[in-house]
């Protein structure tokens, strides 16, 4: 037994070892990523759900992947987390805002249909959300992009606003003076979702996508997903369902009245040349 215990000490102690070494090489391969400019946007799009002739689309939402030369296409849950411990997260969030906004500004002037009604959603994580200098920071990139601020939309959780709500709401204010539309993101999951609610501006609640995929299976989800649509026409928000994977799940959204969606049932997120055809096809008349 004393050995047993020897050994699973030595165990611990080398898993300890590597799990930090793995994560100091994580962080200066992340460092290394954005000097070499390695990552991409993707974007998802978003459909109005009720389908006049073809879903309607109005939108997209950027993604980002690391494109790393080794490992090759990655995921952000794979490396935001470590981004956010090390504050790479800050440069790399701005690098984000600024791709999407540049891009929409070109999709806009191609496709000026996108005009109407359209956005383009950018996550921000909470970190980025509670620097002082955020609201700036967007005016200056929607400014020099030549984009709409009515066309930006920011996608938050309600973590961003937990840390520091009287900086949040100041934040918010800022971003809500300029028409920046914000979203709350992950509805429903968090802890007091219902008294963020009330605390904080918002135009748009975005439906979890743990609710919708349980649809068919749970009357639990649909009693969530029935309350959440009968608070956004409530209190005027627009409601996004993320993640419809099925028919059936896009046949009882739009019988609850929700507008708007997104999930592989319309589209993955895809890369710019893939949205470009997409958009091609759309607006093809
Ligand atoms: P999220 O904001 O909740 O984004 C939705 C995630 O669901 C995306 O995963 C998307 O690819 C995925 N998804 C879309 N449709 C479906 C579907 O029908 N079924 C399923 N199962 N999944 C679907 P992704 O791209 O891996 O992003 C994961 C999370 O990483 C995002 O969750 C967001 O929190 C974060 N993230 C992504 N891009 C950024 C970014 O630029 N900045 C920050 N701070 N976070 C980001
Ligand atoms: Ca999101
Ligand atoms: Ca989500
Ligand atoms: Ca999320």
């Amino acid at each position: 037994a004393k050995n047993k215990g020897r050994n699973s000490y030595q165990i611990f102690n080398w898993t300890m070892h590597t799990e930090v070494k793995q994560r100091l090489q994580l962080e200066n391969d992340l460092r290394r990523a954005l000097n070499k400019d390695e990552f991409v946007l993707f974007y998802q799009p978003i459909y109005r759900l009720s389908p006049q002739q073809k879903h309607r689309l109005c939108g997209f939402e950027a993604l980002i992947r690391w494109h790393d030369p080794e490992l090759g296409m990655r995921s952000p849950d794979s490396f935001i987390p470590i981004a956010e411990q090390t504050g790479l997260i800050l440069p790399m969030g701005e690098w984000v805002i600024w791709q999407a906004c540049r891009q929409w500004q070109q999709w806009i002037q191609r496709w000026p249909q996108l005009q109407q009604g359209g956005n383009i959603s950018v996550n921000l994580s909470p970190m980025q959300f509670v620097q002082p200098d955020l609201p700036g920071q967007i005016d200056r990139i929607v400014s020099h992009t030549g984009i709409n601020f009515r066309q930006l939309r920011i996608e938050i959780t309600e973590s961003a606003l937990m840390q520091n709500e009287t900086a949040a709401l100041e934040t918010l204010k800022q971003l809500k003076a300029k028409n920046i539309q914000v979203a709350m993101d992950d509805f429903g999951t968090g802890y007091s979702s219902l008294s963020y609610l009330l605390r904080f501006p918002k135009d748009v609640l975005k439906i979890d996508k743990s609710f919708i995929s349980t649809l068919e299976q749970s009357s639990d989800s649909q009693a969530i997903v029935k309350t959440i649509m009968a608070l956004g026409k409530n209190m005027e928000l627009d409601i996004v369902a993320e993640g419809i994977e099925t028919a059936a799940q896009v046949q009882f959204l739009l019988e609850q009245g929700c507008a708007l969606g997104q999930g592989y049932w319309f589209s993955e997120p895809l890369t710019e040349v893939q949205a470009e055809q997409i958009l091609e096809q759309h607006f093809a008349t």
